[in-house]
């Protein structure tokens, strides 16, 4: 459970899913049922082409606008990308980057990570980034190791206060989309880890203020758990934030009591 200084955040990442009237329908959906959650944020990134028109849905509620990546030049010539003040444009306030699946499928590295929080905080859009290791680096002993690893590769991205402003995201790959969710004391060691880390790296206040998130297969049923734990903050939800009751149902277990 998240500490006073930190307020819970839930984000559903809604992947390759929905085009324009579905996304409209289910940010509509998250909207009405977006009560009741006291202090928690909530955030939804839809598609790029359905960003504009959730974006007029969700204007005046409570719920947030994210994009699911971002190119980190701001403009010029690169066919076929989106940068940091377009997302502005378009009334963002969040972005996922280095997402597992971006990083396997599409060659993001921890250097394209860093220039895209970089360009993010230029342009004044909160990151959150995605860290976490495979199966085999689990069954390595080298889980710490990967995450702190993602994590040291950003922190040059700016400077202590600046990247307070950022959010990480702990996601085992092997929990993606896989049903199969961390223990809650696993993810807390992780968690405890990251903010260790930003301690060492960058200072005890901005380790303190940083949000972490747990991302991997959260469903309604095991959300409580998770954000019973000191360092986890809130949640990034794929395939449950599909479904806007069970995603707000989600959002209420992440209230500070
Ligand atoms: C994700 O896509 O970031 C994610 C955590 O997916 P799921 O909740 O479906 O495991």
């Amino acid at each position: 459970m998240t500490n006073g200084a930190r307020r819970p955040l839930v984000v559903g990442n809604w992947k390759l899913h929905h085009g324009l009237s579905a996304s409209e329908a289910l940010a509509r959906g998250v909207v009405q049922h977006a009560e009741d959650l006291g202090d928690v944020e909530i955030a939804i990134a839809p598609v790029f082409t359905a960003l504009a028109s959730v974006a007029r849905i969700l204007s005046g509620s409570k719920v947030a606008l994210s994009a699911q990546d971002v190119h980190f030049e701001d403009k010029g010539a690169f066919t076929g990308e989106v940068s940091a003040p377009l997302l502005v444009d378009v009334g963002c306030r969040f972005c996922i980057v280095g997402h597992s699946e971006r990083r396997q499928y599409f060659g993001e590295t921890d250097a394209t990570v860093k220039k895209k929080v970089a360009a993010l905080l230029r342009a004044g859009v909160t990151p959150i980034v995605c860290v976490g290791e495979t199966l085999a680096q689990r069954d390595a002993g080298q889980a710490v190791a990967t995450v702190v690893g993602q994590l040291d590769a950003i922190f040059d991205a700016g400077d202590g206060a600046t990247l307070s402003r950022v959010v990480i995201a702990y996601e085992p790959v092997w929990a993606i989309g896989t049903g199969r969710v961390a223990r809650p004391e696993d993810a807390q060691e992780i968690h405890g880890a990251i903010r260790a880390r930003c301690r060492e790296r960058i200072d005890a206040g901005a380790a303190e203020a940083l949000s972490i998130l747990y991302g991997g297969s959260v469903k309604p049923d095991n959300a409580g758990d998770l954000m019973a734990e000191p360092d986890i903050d809130g949640a990034l939800v794929g395939g449950a934030s599909l479904e806007a009751a069970g995603f707000a149902a989600i959002a209420r277990a992440a209230r500070v009591p």
